[in-house]
């Protein structure tokens, strides 16, 4: 008899499945994360502790187990399995088939048969275990303070794969022959690092080096005392490139506002805020608060950065880390290499940014390292393990008590999601902003990490490359291509250069549709069903070539209908106005019947102003735009909070972060309907409502929550009238607005009342990094549906 089961009743099942008396011998199959994360040495270790026989392989499915004692140790040997399988491994279905009784003789770990085409997801490079530590620590181990530590439960993964089945021959490890003792460890099946495929000490790994901006060894500097060095080099003020799991960071000390500026000036980066990484959870918390949530995903496996409120006055660290914000993102160490530099003593906390020039993908390569970043980092830390597939750090923050992730990357990804339609061959090439790839392997869905915002010529090499390396490891041969609407856009253009090259179809998928069924695909909802989605986003190209941002659709995975939106405001002159928030503002007020702004924006050049309304009365290169993401800069500019954006969502970010949290008010405002056309949230009403608070002092945090409080009041009033006229209940939130907190929570909570069911994004960013995974989904489902 065959039996399958999800992992969580592989035990309940096994009960029924097993005769109530004797010996037996039972087939099991798992799926799912269950190779190269110790899962066969893990079922030996169980087998021999309930003395039952037989023998353990890897398959093209993932691992089969054969085994044969009595049923009750069988059953102790299922719950152990079901309950307490490896820290890395994700069982996600199980077979359970009964046999015919085997006399096996012990029990063995088969080798896997070569030559397989191998279906089985990889595994995302995870932080040093403490295990680990705990050697690298003792001063008797082989590997004291190797900074290369790992075993089968941490380390590297992804970043130095470079085909599967994952064997050391086939990662960046393969250039390092094993030492005796290395090979012993590596081959004994009881022992923590048996077929741990990046083993490694300083015997016969990889090491350090410290260079100068010459890439000359700094005299004196050797492999054993490069970390002691380099942390001086830091602590003298020097900013260092170091080399991590999946890329380059600067790193550099977090207390100075010298030091910090000087950053700022090398990298051209004025105000984005920088990451910091600290020593450990204590000095974390001197530094900021944390929910019982935020400590646990701070410390869990992955080891992101979390956002988190940091705390007034801390001398530890510079105010330029993160100007103008109330919140700071904070990592903890995950590499062996992290640790040491903080054991060093030197320092607590460090700057730790993605290296990387402006908008550019993240640095990963030791030559490519020195050159672009020449005159940014005065020393480098490398290290000769070379990094296959390039990965940034995730970002994470907290709310309403669910994780919503910022950048999903690092610890994550490539992590498959599910499809709800069959999906083999699909590559999907995403958005503009934060771009990242996604293909189909039956139905499942990979998404690569972040891969960089699709400006530049490098970023596009790198989307080529990323996608052409997926495609390799997933043994995929690509079937159909999607990407964005815009005929312009980067991402389009390289799917016309593949589709062109292989005489494959392409489907052009609408923006916002696709972030509405990135978030339905990912809560599981079904196929050939509707529900409504609420999209609020900067920008993306709309069907009648306008630009849309502020909608909500009633969708399937195959089409959808806008049921509401934004009235459209005029952005002068284009990409100014979206960098120059105050341009957008100066718009709606002309809309208004405004006709002189001086005095509103006293900050701004007269004659900056009076070029812009030049643009507005002669309505020259003043595309419309519904978008929710720049009403929030709008707001944000006539507030005086920012007028001038120097990253993407700064201004939406001060705006939300000085909002009052007891203020409940909101603005009256107006939805438009015509019969047969979508409804229509006027913004300008509400534009011109803050403009006269702010006229009549009322203090900015309770005008901004006032704002909030409207957006999310208006949200609910639209949605449930188009829930009364469909008879629908379920409503999805995506869109990059998403992410801020105030508005997510208000809206849910809003929602909630009236008794609708909210779905948010819990696994992938609501940005534009699920825009390829919401693509992929509606490709597949029209492909289907011909
Ligand atoms: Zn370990
Ligand atoms: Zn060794
Ligand atoms: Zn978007």
């Amino acid at each position: 008899m065959i039996v399958f089961c999800q992992s969580k009743e592989i035990h309940s099942k096994a009960l029924k499945l097993l005769p109530e008396q004797g010996t037996c011998s039972l087939f099991v199959s798992v799926q799912g994360i269950v190779q190269g994360v110790g899962f066969r040495p893990f079922v030996y270790r169980c087998a021999l502790k309930h003395a039952l026989k037989g023998e353990v392989s890897n398959n093209a499915q993932g691992v089969e187990i054969k085994i044969s004692g009595t049923r009750e140790s069988l059953l102790s040997f299922i719950l152990e399995l079901q309950n307490s399988p490896p820290p890395l491994s994700v069982i996600r279905e199980a077979r359970l088939e009964s046999m015919d009784y085997t006399d096996y003789s012990d029990f063995r770990i088969k080798e896997s048969e070569k030559g397989n085409a191998y279906q089985i997801d990889i595994t995302p490079d995870i932080a040093t275990c403490q295990a680990c530590l705990h050697e690298m620590n003792d001063k008797n181990d082989y590997r004291y303070q190797y900074p290369f530590i790992n075993c089968t439960d941490c380390g590297p993964r992804y970043s130095i794969i470079q085909d599967l089945p994952y064997d050391r021959k086939m990662t960046t490890m393969q250039h390092f022959e094993l030492c005796p003792q290395c090979s012993k460890e590596y081959h004994d099946p009881g022992n923590r690092r048996f077929h741990a495929q990046p083993v490694a000490c300083p015997e016969c790994g990889p090491h350090l080096e410290l260079l100068d901006f010459a890439g000359k060894i700094v005299v004196g500097a050797t492999s054993q005392n490069a970390i002691q060095k380099a942390c001086e080099l830091i602590q003298r003020g020097n900013i260092l490139a170091i080399k991590g799991l999946g890329g380059f960071h600067l790193a550099c000390r977090a207390d100075l506002d010298s030091i910090i500026r000087s950053l700022r000036q090398r990298k051209k980066r004025d105000e984005k805020p920088f990451a910091i990484m600290v020593k450990d959870v204590s000095v974390a918390e001197k530094i900021a608060f944390f929910s019982p949530q935020e400590k646990a995903i701070l410390q869990s496996m992955a080891k992101p950065i979390v956002l988190v409120q940091k705390k007034r006055n801390v001398s530890a660290i510079s105010e330029l880390v993160a100007p103008k914000l109330p919140s700071l993102g904070i990592m903890l160490p995950y590499t062996p290499l992290h640790h040491l530099l903080f054991d060093t003593g030197y320092f607590d906390a460090l700057v730790m940014t993605s290296a990387n020039v402006s908008d550019e993908p993240m640095i990963y390569q030791n030559t490519e390292c020195l050159k672009a970043l020449q005159g940014i980092a005065d020393f480098f830390l490398v290290h000769n393990r070379e990094i296959q597939n390039r990965i940034d750090d995730s970002l994470v923050r907290v709310v309403s008590e669910r994780p919503v992730f910022l950048r999903r990357a690092r610890g994550y990804t490539p992590e498959s999601l599910p499809s709800p339609i069959p999906m083999q061959g699909v590559v999907a090439c995403g958005g503009v902003l934060k771009s990242t790839v996604a293909i189909g392997r039956e139905q499942r869905c990979y998404v690569s990490p972040y891969i960089g915002k699709m400006e530049n010529l490098e970023t596009y090499h790198s989307l080529e490359q990323t996608t052409s390396q997926l495609l390799h490891l997933l043994k995929v041969k690509p079937a159909l291509f999607a990407c964005d609407l815009h005929p312009g856009s980067l991402s389009s253009q390289f799917a016309q250069v593949q589709s062109k090259a292989t005489s494959l179809p392409i489907e052009y998928i609408q923006h916002h549709h696709a972030h509405a069924a990135s978030c339905m695909a990912e809560n599981n909802f079904p196929a050939d069903q509707n529900a409504l989605c609420v999209v609020y986003d900067g920008t993306g190209y709309g069907e009648d070539g306008s630009i849309w941002g502020g909608e909500i659709f009633l969708a399937s995975y195959r089409e959808y209908k806008r049921v509401a939106h934004l009235s459209p405001i005029p952005l002068p002159g284009g990409d100014m106005a979206i960098k120059n928030p105050w341009r957008i503002a100066m718009g709606m007020l002309y809309s208004l019947g405004y006709q002189d702004t001086k005095e509103i924006f006293s900050q701004i050049d007269a004659r900056e102003q009076d070029a812009v309304w030049d643009l507005l009365r002669a309505n020259v290169s003043c595309p419309l735009a519904s978008s929710m993401g720049r009403l929030f800069d709008a707001i944000s500019a006539i507030l005086g909070i920012n007028t001038r954006m120097q990253y993407e969502g700064q201004p939406a970010m001060e705006l939300e972060s000085l909002a009052s949290e007891e203020e409940q008010g909101f603005y009256s405002y107006s939805i438009l309907q015509k019969k047969e056309s979508p409804l229509l949230l006027e913004g300008t009403n509400i534009l011109e409502k803050v403009l006269q608070e702010r006229q009549q002092k009322i203090p900015v945090p309770v005008i901004s929550a006032r704002f909030h409080n409207t957006i999310a009041q208006a949200t609910q009033e639209m949605v449930c009238q188009m829930a009364r006229s469909y008879n629908i209940s379920q409503v999805f939130l995506s869109g990059g607005c998403f992410q801020n907190a105030l508005l997510l929570q208000k809206t849910i909570s809003l929602l909630e009342k009236e008794n609708l069911r909210v779905y948010t994004h819990r696994i992938l960013s609501p940005n534009d990094e699920g825009i390829s995974y919401g693509q992929a989904v509606i490709a597949a489902a029209r492909r289907q549906s011909r």
